[in-house]
């Protein structure tokens, strides 16, 4: 706690305010100077600086961001926006996601100070092991979280390839220091899911088990369409991830965030178990949609019951 700054992490997410304003960027920033929480950041990695689970994991991720992008083509090639889209399906079929959607980029989702020339984002996500997550927050759910984070990037920087090959100028974006814009809303926009009471994503499939990367480009891909749920009306009524929070960080009711009101977690309780254990999610972990198969089927019940009040 020594090294946390005056200013609450909450006050830099927007936390109260009414009006809109874009993001800032409050913890894993590529320059940890340019940000009050930095070194908080930095401490991060004092903890367990020797775990084989993780060191070996984020080498491999390291070297994923260091690889350079291949050349931009300049025979530009011409698709359908939907045949566009489907193309990006080649990259689950192959393993290096589970998920991808596409939407046009909005500028509200960059942070502040942040401009991009791109006029599309691809979203991309990739599925944690269950059993290593389950473990969180010991050192294997931590290793599996930077081994997805490896493939994250490994998809993004391989879908900007394949676009500069094809003559489209393409910006892979790779968490956790993503840097230039949050992934969570166009996630949504792209019909990944909703936000869950933990302030992460969850969808049918993955629950909220899962990382994000993306790729701003100016190819022009078919947007996937959002999908809600209904999950609000299930958060509202479950309690899964407000009680297995050690720090009890998960607000039970939405908040004001820079003029939007949502699911929100208290980043000043969240951070110093977070720091102190080198990592969390346990929330994610803990949370029902997380379990294999259970998520796609709670979302065909919520669907049957929205069907059934439609029809009374
Ligand atoms: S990451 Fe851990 S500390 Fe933070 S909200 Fe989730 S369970 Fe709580
Ligand atoms: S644990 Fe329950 S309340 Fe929390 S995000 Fe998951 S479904 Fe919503």
């Amino acid at each position: 706690m020594e090294c946390a700054p005056e200013i609450s992490g909450n006050a830099v997410n927007g936390l109260g305010e009414e009006k809109f304003r874009r993001p800032e960027i409050v913890y894993w920033s590529p320059d940890p100077d340019a940000i009050p929480h930095g070194r908080l950041q930095r401490w991060f990695y004092t903890v367990n600086p020797n775990e084989p689970a993780i060191v070996e994991q984020r080498a491999a991720r390291q070297k994923i961001l260091d690889a350079p992008l291949p050349d931009l083509s300049e025979r530009q090639v011409e698709r359908t926006p939907e045949a566009w889209t489907e193309a990006l399906q080649q990259y689950v079929s192959a393993g290096h996601c589970e998920q991808v959607g596409a939407t046009p980029l909005d500028r509200d989702w960059l942070f502040e100070g942040q401009e991009t020339p791109f006029s599309n984002v691809i979203v991309i996500g990739v599925q944690h092991d269950y059993e290593a997550i389950s473990e969180a927050p010991k050192p294997r759910a931590g290793g599996e979280v930077m081994r997805q984070y490896s493939r994250a990037a490994f998809a993004a920087k391989a879908i900007a390839g394949w676009l500069r090959r094809s003559g489209w100028d393409a910006d892979p974006v790779t968490g956790p220091m993503a840097g230039k814009i949050t992934l969570i809303p166009p996630a949504i926009a792209s019909g990944f899911g909703e936000l869950g009471k933990h302030g992460s994503l969850i969808t049918p499939e993955m629950g909220a088990s899962f990382r994000l990367s993306a790729v701003l480009t100016d190819a022009p891909f078919a947007p996937t369409p959002p999908r809600p749920f209904g999950l609000d009306d299930f958060c509202l009524s479950c309690r899964v991830c407000e009680d297995a929070c050690p720090p009890e960080a998960i607000f039970p009711e939405k908040q004001t965030v820079r003029g939007e009101t949502k699911w929100y977690v208290d980043f000043d309780k969240c951070l110093p178990f977070f720091n102190q254990t080198h990592g969390c999610a346990i929330c994610i972990a803990e949370c029902p949609w997380s379990r294999p198969g259970v998520g796609i089927k709670l979302a065909e019940k919520l669907a049957r019951r929205a069907g059934r009040l439609a029809a009374v």
